[in-house]
């Protein structure tokens, strides 16, 4: 039995961090590839762009025809330490020449034990802390919930308008949008209910932070019944729902309530974690403390993991074995989460993410100010994005957002969409990637919005990622 033959890794030179096409994309190598996969794997798995990776450094991705790609999507806000960052490579190197897997639930490892103490030390708030590791964002909110629901033995559990959080059964439930990602796949886990959200540029009435938590907490008393319900579960600021960020005050009042009625108050940190914000994690920046907090993406530098944070009593609910997982906290991916920690802090990633969001607000802002097409500038350090809308109006426009994709795509630019309504155009880009190249992408983005996008041909896909 063999596997099919394939092309082996480029040789291990640096990666210039400059962007360079050398054929039109997707080239011709990458189009054999598309081919393939279309013979090959399931229909169901979409892709942004129909460019095959060979390499990634810092913040560019190599194709397999050659072309050097800005990245401003990280895989969607996980290689937050840069694609292929050093500390992340060697660590990852020495662990799976030591092992690969034992299975933590068979015989332990240190390295699962370091980042239990690691994540118990960053995530916020001093009180005493456990963790759990898991592969995937979507099995460490199911497994948040588990915990929630032992500790509080009660079943309700509300989420809020535009939420994501993933595509495996509860999770699906927990996400708003049909389309992709539920759409054909029920019937959904029970007890999962939607409060409003705070979401400023569509709150026409101009409800404050404060005024959106009373609106939703009398949507959960009067609708779930604090006595019913084991968690709140909410993004601070919201990923593929369109980088919504609730006004200040909203997430602190739902906290509060939540404490004062035995309600446990989970913060879905999966995308808006380590860094991604210009906070360690974006609670921070109002002083929330939440009783538990998940974690993945940007947690491992591109390997897999994720986890659950939180109070010890809380955490020590479920019985000895009620947890787990055959891979949960891989050794690879744990070593890897170390070293990424560690780059967060030598490389001062905290203060690279703040002034991201400087350089490119004050660029999208300028973008604004000459085309009313742009109805908001939002986000939070690396984590920043544009609403597009029929001009003038509030109207969303996702074809405007598909057609600025594709041409950025088309010149070698990564940006993905996102948005319930499909209109916003987001950015993620490692932290450390270098200025010239992120003004080189916001470049080709500006020349996109002032015309060029009519000319566009090529056929992407845009896909709900995840
Ligand atoms: C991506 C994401 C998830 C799901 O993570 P997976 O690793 O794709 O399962 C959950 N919540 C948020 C906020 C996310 O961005």
């Amino acid at each position: 039995m063999t596997a099919t033959p394939h092309a082996t890794p480029l040789p291990n030179t640096a990666v210039t961090q400059q962007r360079t096409l050398v054929t039109a994309l997707p080239g011709p190598r990458s189009r054999e590839l598309m081919d393939r996969k279309a013979s090959a794997v399931a229909g169901g798995v979409g892709t942004t762009m129909s460019v095959f990776a060979a390499r990634a450094e810092g913040g560019i991705v190599v194709d397999v025809d050659g072309n050097h790609l800005i990245d401003l999507g990280s895989g969607i806000a996980v290689t937050t330490v840069g694609a292929s960052a050093p500390r992340v490579v060697a660590a990852v190197q020495a662990q799976v020449e030591a092992f690969t897997h034992t299975c933590f639930m068979v015989t332990p490892y240190e390295v699962y034990v370091a980042v239990a103490e690691t994540l118990n030390r960053l995530t916020p708030g001093e009180h005493d802390k456990r963790t759990v590791l898991f592969n995937s964002g979507a099995e460490a909110i199911e497994n948040a919930v588990k915990i929630a629901r032992a500790h509080t033995r009660r079943d309700a559990v509300v989420v809020f308008d535009h939420a994501y959080h993933g595509r495996t059964n509860l999770t699906m439930a927990m996400t708003a949008k049909n389309m992709p990602y539920k759409h054909g796949f029920g019937p959904f886990a029970p007890e999962v209910y939607r409060a409003p959200l705070s979401y400023p540029y569509r709150d026409h009435t101009t409800l404050d932070g404060p005024e959106a938590a009373v609106r939703a907490i009398d949507h959960i008393e009067k609708q779930v019944g604090a006595t019913n319900l084991a968690a709140v579960v909410i993004e601070p600021i919201q990923g593929e729902g369109g980088f919504i960020v609730p006004a200040p005050g909203f997430l602190p009042a739902l906290a509060e309530w939540c404490r004062a009625n035995g309600v446990v108050f989970v913060a879905d940190e999966v995308q808006t974690g380590f860094a991604r914000t210009g906070d360690l994690f974006a609670c921070d920046h109002e002083g929330v403390v939440p009783d538990l907090i998940v974690t993945a993406k940007g947690i491992a530098g591109g390997l897999p993991l994720s986890a659950v944070t939180g109070r010890a009593e809380i955490m020590d609910a479920p019985h000895v074995g009620g947890l787990g997982g055959t891979y949960g906290g891989n050794p690879l991916a744990c070593a890897a989460a170390l070293a990424a920690i560690e780059t967060i802090e030598a490389e001062g990633l905290l203060e690279r993410a703040r002034n991201i969001e400087r350089l490119m607000k004050d660029r999208l802002h300028l973008l604004q100010a000459d085309d009313d097409r742009i109805g908001d500038v939002r986000g939070r350090g690396a984590m920043i994005a544009i609403e597009l809308v029929q001009a003038g109006t509030s109207e969303p426009d996702p074809e405007l957002a598909r057609a600025l994709a594709r041409a950025a795509h088309q010149q070698g630019v990564i940006v993905l969409t996102c948005g319930t309504y499909g209109n916003v155009l987001r950015f993620l880009p490692p932290l450390t990637i270098s200025e010239a190249l992120l003004v080189d992408g916001l470049d080709v983005l500006a020349k996109a919005l002032k015309g060029d996008v009519m000319t566009v041909h090529q056929h992407t896909a845009s896909s709900g990622s995840g």
